[in-house]
């Protein structure tokens, strides 16, 4: 590489990373489902898209659900990247240079339910990886008596309602914010929190009217923006990294890998090493896989088959290999470094991630 190459790189913010954890049951995929439908629905074609593994909700469409709560102009983060699979115990096994893969967590707990067994668990991977995380108090429209308002910000939808379906939903609210006091941790409603580094904030939220969305979304912006800043900031045409979400067998492409990029760029062609259950993979891309926009999936072909992609981003990888590549390694670009310190790294980190786990079983 040049100097000019190295010199002229602009360190870029990237997308922050956002895992949405909770009992079963709770909504996680509803309350995915309806952000991913907004999005559609604030129109603008191609505002919203669909990643491997991953839906990117850029800042744009944020502020367009998020109404007069989001000023895109305090913002420089690009947006959200949601990852798709909900589930706890995926989360657990994706991690990234020793933290959680997501850069913040969303905790779904149903309003009415409360605590589950679930959720401690969440609450104690959550802890361990210190990953920072607001709670989603989901299915506030099953509140007795709710007057529900599609779509808008709780303190609209708040005002909206009897004094008798507000304080049930209140008294809710508190044992979930007393839950989370006992989990040791100090929570309260979001616009009540000052520090969001301290304390937990909940919002209220309903995955099926969308009452409560523009407000998780708002809330998840600013934390990223205001804590999160100097985290995002990557040399993105760097040799790029990511975590495997999916070891997936495809048509025409044999064994591939369903990766989250977090940091730098990954090319066709680039060599990679990948962890693997013996001996890390080093192997080439063969080619990157993104999904076909959903209006074109009728067509034969799935995937669109693109040159690079940067950080963060959810990819298909094809390369020869990888049939021994698993669930939740490491996948990092070699490039212009030497490729048995890459091979080191990548084994160091499966290393670490195998002790976690003996941990945990
Ligand atoms: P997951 O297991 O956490 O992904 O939960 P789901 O998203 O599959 O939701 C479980 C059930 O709860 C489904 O029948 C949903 O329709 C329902 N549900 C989820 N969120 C809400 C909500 O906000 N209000 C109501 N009334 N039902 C909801």
């Amino acid at each position: 590489m040049s100097d000019s190459d190295t010199r002229d790189r602009p360190d870029a913010l990237r997308t922050p990373i956002v895992a949405v954890l909770g009992h079963v049951d709770h909504g996680k995929t509803s309350l995915l489902d309806k952000i991913r439908g907004s999005a559609v629905s604030e129109g603008e074609a191609g505002a919203i898209t669909q990643h491997i593994g991953a839906t990117a909700v850029p800042l744009d469409t944020i502020s367009g659900i998020a109404g007069s709560l989001v000023d895109p102009d305090d913002f420089d983060l690009p947006g959200l990247l949601f990852i798709d699979t909900p589930g706890h115990h995926s989360f657990s096994t994706l991690r990234s240079r020793g933290g959680a893969l997501a850069d913040i967590a969303v905790l779904v707990v149903d309003v009415n339910d409360g605590f589950q067994p679930q959720t401690e668990e969440a609450i104690d991977i959550l802890k361990r990886t210190g990953t920072p995380f607001i709670v989603a108090a989901n299915k506030i429209d099953t509140t007795p008596g709710w007057n529900p308002q599609e779509g808008e910000p709780i303190q609209a939808s708040y005002e909206a309602q009897s004094d008798r379906a507000r304080s049930r939903l209140d008294e809710n609210l508190y044992e979930i914010i007393g839950q989370l006091s006992d989990a040791g941790f100090s929570a309260d409603l979001y616009w009540r929190v000052q520090d969001f580094q301290g304390n937990i904030g909940v919002v209220p939220v309903s995955a099926v009217t969308g009452e409560g969305v523009p407000d998780l979304l708002t809330v998840l912006m600013g934390l990223s923006q205001r804590y999160m800043k100097d985290q995002m900031a990557i040399d993105v045409e760097g040799p790029g990294a990511g975590t495997v979400l999916e070891v997936k067998d495809e048509k025409g492409f044999g064994t591939t890998l369903d990766v989250v990029m977090y940091d730098g760029t990954i090319r066709e062609g680039d060599e990679v090493v990948v962890g693997g259950m013996g001996d890390p993979i080093v192997t080439e891309v063969r080619a990157l896989l993104q999904p076909k926009p959903l209006a074109e999936i009728r067509t034969e072909k799935r995937f669109d088959r693109v040159d690079s992609v940067a950080a963060a981003a959810g990819v298909k990888i094809a390369a020869p290999d990888l049939d021994d590549a698993m669930a939740g390694a490491p996948v990092r670009v070699v490039r212009d470094r030497e490729r048995a310190l890459v091979v080191a790294d990548v084994e160091s980190e499966l290393a670490e991630i195998e002790v976690e786990t003996e941990e945990e079983g």
